[in-house]
This record gives C-alpha cells, sequence and structure tokens, in this order.
C-alpha cells in the first residue's frame, strides 16, 4: 500500500524540493511548523558566500504549498543577485508564511516565528514584506536579533518603502535617459501598477517632477487616494499592458510581464518595484530586447530597502543609505550600457556582473 502511494506521488510530483525549476541551487530550506499558533513557514536560504541570507518574511493567502514553496525560492535566489549586485556584504534568503496577514496572523505566531529564525543562528536575517510590517518585526525583535526593519523607536531604520520608492525613481530616471536620451520625466506618460507602500511614494516623485501618472490597483479606494493626493489618473481601459504610456512601473506582484502580457506592451520603459517582474527570464528578458524596451532589472533598482536595512546591521546612517541608493541611478546606465555594448539582456547583463561578485568571493575564501 506503502509503496502504491510512493509511486503514484512520484507520478505526480516526484522530486519535490531539489528537482523543482525554482530550487536553483539553493543551500538551505527550513519548514516551520506551529500546531498551536497555526504557523506554516518555509524559510529558503539560497546562498550565503557573500553573507548571512537577508531577506523579508511575506505573508500571503497561496492557494496551496507548492505555490508557497515555488515563491519562496524565486524570491530568496532574488535576494542573492539584489545584494550582490549592490555591493552588499549579504547572501540571499526569504520567507514565507502561509496565510492571510489581515485575519490569521497574531503577536504569538510573530514569536514562535522568531524563534525558528532564532535557531538558524544568523545564518538567515528577515525584514519586512508584503503582508508583514514594522510592528511585526518588532515582536520578532524581542525573541531574536536576526531581524532588521525594526522600529526607529527601537534603533532600527523603520519601513523601507520609500527607500526602494527612491531607488526605483532613479533606475526609471535612468532608463529614460538611456532610452529617450533625458532622465527628465516631466510630460512622459507613466503608469504605475500597484499604489501600495512603495507605489506611493514612487507616484509622488514621479508627479513631483511633472511626469503624468496613470493607476492601476486592485484596490480602488487606493486609486481614489492617489487621484485626490497627486493628481494621478485612474486607467479605465480594458488591459492596462496595452495602455499608451511611456513607462509601465510594475509595483504590485511579480511575473505581469509574461507570454500573455508581453506583446501588448506598449511602453517604451520598464521600471518597477515588483520582484521577478519576468516570468521567464530568459526568454521574456529576450523579447523585451527585440522589441526596443528598455528594461531596468527589478533586483537592480528595487534594491534601496535591503540597502536601508543592511545599514541597521552595520550602523545605521539613513544619508549613507539614501547616498547608497541614489547610486542606483548609474549602476543602471552600466548595465544598459554592458548589455548594449554585449548584445545580451539587461538581465542577463546585471545577473552576470552579480553572479561574478559571488564567484570572486568563493574563489578567494577558497584559497
Ligand atoms: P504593498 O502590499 O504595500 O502594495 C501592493 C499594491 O499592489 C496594493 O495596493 C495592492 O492592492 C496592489 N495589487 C495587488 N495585486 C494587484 C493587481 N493584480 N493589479 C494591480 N494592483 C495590485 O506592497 P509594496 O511594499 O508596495 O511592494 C510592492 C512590490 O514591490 C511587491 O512586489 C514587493 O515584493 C516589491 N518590493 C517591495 C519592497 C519594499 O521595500 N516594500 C522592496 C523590494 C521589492
Amino acid at each position: 500500500m506503502i509503496a502504491e502511494v510512493i509511486k503514484a506521488n512520484e507520478l505526480t510530483k516526484a522530486d519535490p524540493v531539489f528537482g523543482q525549476a525554482s530550487f536553483n541551487d539553493h543551500e538551505q530550506i527550513v519548514f516551520c511548523h506551529d500546531k498551536d499558533t497555526g504557523l506554516k513557514a518555509i524559510i529558503g536560504i539560497h546562498n550565503t558566500v557573500l553573507g548571512p541570507a537577508l531577506g523579508g518574511t511575506r505573508m500571503w493567502k497561496y492557494a496551496n504549498e507548492w505555490e508557497a514553496l515555488n515563491d519562496v525560492l524565486r524570491l530568496s535566489r532574488g535576494m542573492t543577485y539584489k545584494s550582490a549586485i549592490s555591493g552588499l556584504n549579504l547572501g540571499g534568503g526569504k520567507a514565507v508564511i502561509i496565510g492571510d496577514a489581515k485575519t490569521d496572523k497574531t503577536p504569538e505566531m510573530m514569536v514562535k516565528f522568531g524563534q525558528f529564525i532564532h535557531s538558524l543562528s544568523g545564518k538567515y536575517i528577515t525584514a519586512e514584506d508584503v503582508g508583514t510590517t514594522t510592528p511585526d518585526m518588532d515582536i520578532i525583535r524581542d525573541v531574536t536579533p536576526y531581524v532588521t526593519g525594526i522600529s526607529e523607536a527601537r534603533g532600527g531604520s523603520g519601513n523601507p518603502s520609500p527607500v526602494t520608492a527612491y531607488g526605483v525613481y532613479m533606475g526609471m530616471k535612468a532608463a529614460a535617459k538611456f532610452k529617450f536620451g533625458s532622465d527628465n520625466l516631466a510630460g512622459k506618460k507613466v503608469l504605475v501598477q500597484g499604489t501600495g507602500h512603495v507605489g506611493e511614494t514612487l507616484i509622488s516623485h514621479l508627479t513631483k517632477e511633472g511626469a503624468i501618472v496613470t493607476v492601476s490597483d486592485i484596490n480602488e479606494a487606493r486609486m481614489q487616494e492617489m487621484v485626490a493626493k497627486y493628481g494621478a489618473t485612474i486607467y479605465t481601459g480594458e488591459d492596462v499592458y496595452s495602455a499608451d504610456v511611456d513607462i509601465y512601473a510594475p509595483c504590485a506582484l511579480g511575473a505581469t510581464i509574461n507570454d500573455l502580457t508581453i506583446e501588448r506592451i506598449k511602453a517604451k520603459v520598464i521600471a518597477g518595484a515588483a520582484n521577478n517582474q519576468l516570468a521567464n527570464e530568459e526568454i521574456h528578458g529576450r523579447v523585451l530586447q527585440e522589441k526596443g524596451i528598455a528594461y531596468a532589472p527589478d533586483f537592480l533598482i528595487n534594491a534601496g530597502g535591503i540597502i536601508n536595512v543592511y545599514a541597521e546591521i552595520v550602523g545605521y546612517d539613513k544619508a549613507e543609505a539614501l547616498r547608497k541608493t541614489e547610486n542606483i541611478y548609474n549602476t543602471t546606465l552600466e548595465i544598459f550600457t554592458f548589455a548594449e555594448a554585449n548584445g545580451i539582456t539587461t538581465q542577463q547583463a546585471a545577473m552576470s556582473i552579480a553572479q561574478k561578485r559571488i564567484d570572486d568571493k568563493k574563489k578567494e575564501t577558497a584559497k
């Protein structure tokens, strides 16, 4: 009977972890469960060559455990490259908690989760992400020092989203400079998809500079707020991807550039905060290149948040974190130039530079 069950499982989902495409050379994956608080979490540690694996905790109502596992693996790998390209001495990791952040999250659950993080002795350091907040990080801080993004009142750097948005804004300006010959966004039509923590601050920078901002969100109230506060316009067409804009800024969830959307995109620049925007890095990166769309790699331009929380580890200095974030402008321009000169996509260019940093460090420590 058992053999039959195993066989059936093999036929449906063989190699559930190491065999997953998203596994992608992870060092360690930790499954955390606590019956009393209902905690079901997965911590993905992708790579620790450059330093401890730092990455936020996402709480999301995943349709099933496969979806949660796939998400944490994709996200933690992304963190490895994000920190590497940003010159931080950090590895890549991420965590997901399965559940609805609005109804399932409790302080007791966060304490338990913090204890699991502590058991890894600093190999993984957490921070906030979608579904978790600065107060959650403060609760985790009660049981472990391996947490960043705690409140300013407790000596932390607070919510990283405004710094992330600033970096996205810098990356967008660099992409505009490359594509349009000027980084001045005044008069440029920008579609911001997702008007949450990052999206709102980005909209504020854009409208201050005179860009014409259209917003799209599944939350009607948030869009109305953007209209009232920043004079944005709500997108009312049938298909947001074929919106007639100069710049598309994905600031909601990942994989919006996929087989179904890519041919419809009219924007000439894509620069946004969402992680893993390309459903398939190779294929969709190449199609964007062929279509002449300047794509600013997400993990490069949304690194402001990690730069900010990293500063908490090495001694927080807001001015220094902002200066490093502003430098995303220069790095993005360098990536565009390097990609063009070598006939590769911007995604490949950014990945190869990040990978080289990891490989060099590995060689150095092996000596
Ligand atoms: P958030 O949860 O505050 O905002 C997300 C917004 O997207 C919400 O308003 C939500 O209603 C909207 N949304 C969800 N699904 C949508 C859809 N299908 N179409 C349109 N809108 C939709 O999140 P955030 O902190 O602003 O982060 C936005 C994105 O940037 C996320 O993908 C996150 O992983 C990424 N990111 C955030 C940070 C950070 O510092 N917060 C850092 C790096 C990357």
